[in-house]
């Protein structure tokens, strides 16, 4: 039987750039949309010796904003790429709730998309305005209602924290919103992402110069707490540090990412992991279009992990699960045994309290504490 692999297609197009964001995106753009989209084809057809080995578990359209441009481009990359397929694979593809409509879901539907994972954010007009973001919590709404009636049953929420004007009962009352929605909706699962605020973006500049103001870290841990318990107790389960689902809704996509499991990356800014190796496709449109035309080297990084590098990546990969590293699935993959290996780290890590173990002893997980301060478990390993 074919091994799995999960594939990440990037479609880098967005109507305007968010404040916060510093992803590979391109505004303004769209008459690039139909090379790129045949270029990304050609990838994937240049890399069909290799899909042929492996049994694809699940695709992810991730940008930009994948349902910015027409339906028929993703049509087209999926006709490539189903022959490859697992029968019950998970296919998402992220959406802003502007840019999705009936006809659009309809078509996904169609071509075999059954997860839309939509970047709410705030449910609150003033806050969206505030970072750049084009939609309104109505266009949220009209586009829940969207996906219902084309049979989505498997919807993803993205929302973060915290926000300029984003208060404390502000965050209570989106939590509450949220949840009530997936009593009606098929969310079954959220993303909650603490704010980055990255150089030289918009937001970094308004912060910088006091246009705006953030919650204190006090409040922003009253945030985290606020929304580990409402989410617990509508059943929507913690099961990576940002990332909730009702049981049997986890990602499986990104379950592939915390697992150490191969994926291969489509697409400009793309990446990829396979057979040990990690790979990066450059950041620039034309160089990515260009390149896959002519047959040059679009990889702007490439690195071969030893065996020692897997182990410490699996290990800090793990952690970021609420059931952390199976001490036994550890054995089976690398055949070596944690402890012997890092013996040091994990005494320490245990005797300060930052990871415990779970399930029987069977599982070696963060605890709350090494959860806040994960950053500090990983240089551990780095
Ligand atoms: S929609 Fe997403 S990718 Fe596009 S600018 Fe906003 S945050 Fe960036």
């Amino acid at each position: 039987m074919n091994e799995e692999i999960a594939v990440y297609i990037h479609i880098p197009f967005c109507q305007s750039k968010c404040y916060y964001c510093d992803f590979t995106s391109y505004v303004n753009c769209d008459l690039k949309i139909e090379e790129y989209i045949d270029a990304l084809i050609l990838e994937i057809l240049q890399n069909s010796e290799i899909l042929s080995t492996r049994k694809i578990k699940s695709i992810y359209f991730g940008g930009g904003t994948p349902s910015y441009i027409d339906p028929k481009y993703i049509e087209r990359i999926l006709d490539v790429l189903r022959m490859f397929l697992s029968e019950d694979a998970e296919i998402t593809i992220e959406a802003n709730p502007n840019s999705l409509t009936f006809k659009k879901v309809e078509i996904y539907k169609r071509s075999g998309i059954n997860r839309i994972s939509i970047g709410l954010q705030s449910t609150y007009d003033e806050i969206l305005k505030s970072i750049g973001r084009k939609h309104t919590y109505s266009d949220f709404l009209k586009a829940l209602e969207d996906c219902k009636n084309g049979g989505i049953k498997n919807i993803s929420l993205d929302l973060i924290y915290p926000l300029p004007y984003l208060t404390l009962d502000k965050f209570s009352a989106t939590l509450d919103k949220v949840i009530n929605l997936s009593k009606n909706y098929d969310i079954k699962h959220i993303s909650i992402y603490n704010l980055e605020i990255h150089e030289n973006t918009k937001l970094e500049f308004l912060l910088k110069e006091g246009f705006y103001n953030l919650v204190s870290e006090d409040e922003e841990y009253e945030m985290k707490c606020m929304l580990e318990d409402k989410l617990q107790n509508a059943f929507f389960y913690k099961y990576e540090i940002s990332n909730f689902a009702k049981k049997g809704y986890e990602s499986k996509h990104n379950l592939t990412y915390w697992n150490q499991q191969e994926y291969l990356g489509f697409g400009v800014a793309a990446a990829s992991f396979f057979c040990g190796t990690r790979y990066k496709n450059t950041n620039n449109i034309d160089e990515y279009i260009n390149g896959i035309n002519n047959g040059n080297n679009i990889l702007i990084e490439k690195e071969e992990l030893n065996k020692l590098d897997l182990e410490k990546e699996y290990i800090i990969l793990n952690l970021r699960l609420i059931d952390g590293i199976n001490i036994s699935k550890f054995r089976q993959k690398f055949n070596t045994d944690l402890f012997d290996i890092f013996k040091e780290e994990l005494t320490y890590l245990f005797k300060t309290k930052l990871i415990e173990y779970k399930n029987n002893k069977q599982n070696i997980a963060l605890t709350k504490r090494g959860m806040e301060v994960a950053n500090l478990v990983w240089e551990k390993f780095i």
